[in-house]
């Protein structure tokens, strides 16, 4: 059994420690590949922490994974040793039922559901333990192709991030005329800044601070709004068609509903530990839609990777050992990273 180098938590306040994980010997369908680069997204924390319910610790965290196969099995041959290769949020699912046949294999209907690459239940029965290890074994048809054009450290974070900014603003049609606000400018609003701009729309940063303007500028926007001015939010009043909330703490939905347009369209993806209250009135009185988003499927995050690819877009990130994880956790949730921490698995043997 091929064997990891892993770093995985204890508990919702453990720190990361170094451990040994078994993955399986690539069977006919799979994939082993040795991962360079792991992204550490916000729902790692959350997940870690406890904050979105029981957690099956040891956790191995990681679902932006960034690397090159070593070994494919008999009957793999869409991959090949030497590709450069990434997994996202899951490693399996049924194939059969509704969603997957429509390529949304994140929903999926099928006995034991979509499998989450960590915190889930693999087809063996064993906990899948996901990107902050040496190396993997997946399904090849849960494995997408890292264009060339992208390097693997800033390539990982689009298996999640990238994803799930890209699929909402196609899905809600952005695009030229169309003006989109990215709430939050962490990990994944920096990806929907950059996609939004690409895809052609007028773009608008709203951030909690002015301290990310040139960069939200650079990315592509061509507005950046601050709600620690006061007023801010009531002089975007009926401004967007668009708005895509990333933000991972609570926060008041219905001062943004009120920010689009007749019609508009609200998309949250950021999900924070508690429930919101919300007025139902300003999405009736305004005909407005308020609507949610989960990453994305395979195809569609392959078609992601090759949009971003021929654009030119890819995570901005800063790249860490692996002694630095609690300290980058920490630093994320005060929205200090600019704009995603990588870890890089050359440092698991140092
Ligand atoms: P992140 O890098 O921490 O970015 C979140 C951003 O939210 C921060 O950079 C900050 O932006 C803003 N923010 C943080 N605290 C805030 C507060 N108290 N009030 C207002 N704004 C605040 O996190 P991420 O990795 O991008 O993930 C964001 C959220 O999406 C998390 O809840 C995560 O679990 C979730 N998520 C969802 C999906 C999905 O498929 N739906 C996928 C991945 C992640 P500014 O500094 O610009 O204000
Ligand atoms: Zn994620």
């Amino acid at each position: 059994m091929p064997q990891a180098t892993a770093y995985a938590i204890d508990g919702p306040t453990g720190r990361f420690a170094r451990t040994t994980i078994e993955r399986r010997e690539p069977g006919p369908t799979e994939v082993l590949f040795d991962i360079a680069y792991a992204g550490i997204c916000h729902s790692d924390i959350h997940t870690a922490r406890g904050e979105w319910g029981p957690v099956k610790y040891p956790l191995v965290p990681g679902h932006e994974i960034a690397g090159v196969v070593r070994q494919v099995g008999a009957e793999v041959t869409r991959f090949a040793v030497g590709d450069r290769v990434g997994v996202g949020c899951f490693v399996d699912s049924c194939g059969q039922c509704e969603q997957c046949r429509e390529g949304d294999e994140q929903f999926c209907d099928g006995p034991g559901g979509t499998v989450w690459t960590y915190n889930g239940t693999g087809r063996d029965g064993l906990p899948t333990a996901g990107g902050y290890s040496s190396c993997i074994t997946v399904e090849a048809d849960y494995v997408c192709r890292i264009p060339e054009g992208i390097e693997l450290a800033s390539a990982a974070p689009l298996l999640c991030a990238g994803i799930t900014l890209y699929s909402p603003l196609k899905r809600w049609g952005a695009g030229p005329g169309k003006r989109v606000a990215i709430v939050g400018m962490g990990g994944l609003g920096h990806m929907g800044v950059q996609i939004a701009a690409a895809l052609g729309a007028e773009v608008a940063v709203i951030s909690q601070t002015r301290s990310k303007e040139a960069d939200g500028l650079r990315f592509g926007a061509a507005e950046y709004h601050a709600v620690s001015e006061p007023g801010t939010l009531r002089g975007l009043r009926k401004s967007f068609d668009l708005i895509v909330s990333t933000v991972s703490a609570d926060q008041n939905i219905g001062a943004l509903l009120n920010c689009l347009k007749t019609g508009g369209v609200l998309v949250d993806v950021g999900l924070p530990e508690h429930p919101v209250t919300l007025s139902l009135g300003t999405l009736v009185g305004q005909r407005r839609v308020l609507a949610g988003s989960n990453i994305g499927g395979i195809a569609e995050t392959q078609e992601m990777l090759d949009f971003c690819a021929g654009h030119g877009l890819a995570a901005q990130v800063e790249v860490i050992g692996a002694d630095d994880i609690d300290a980058a956790y920490d630093r994320v949730v005060a929205a200090d990273v600019r704009y995603r921490f990588v870890i890089d698995t050359a440092t698991f043997t140092a």
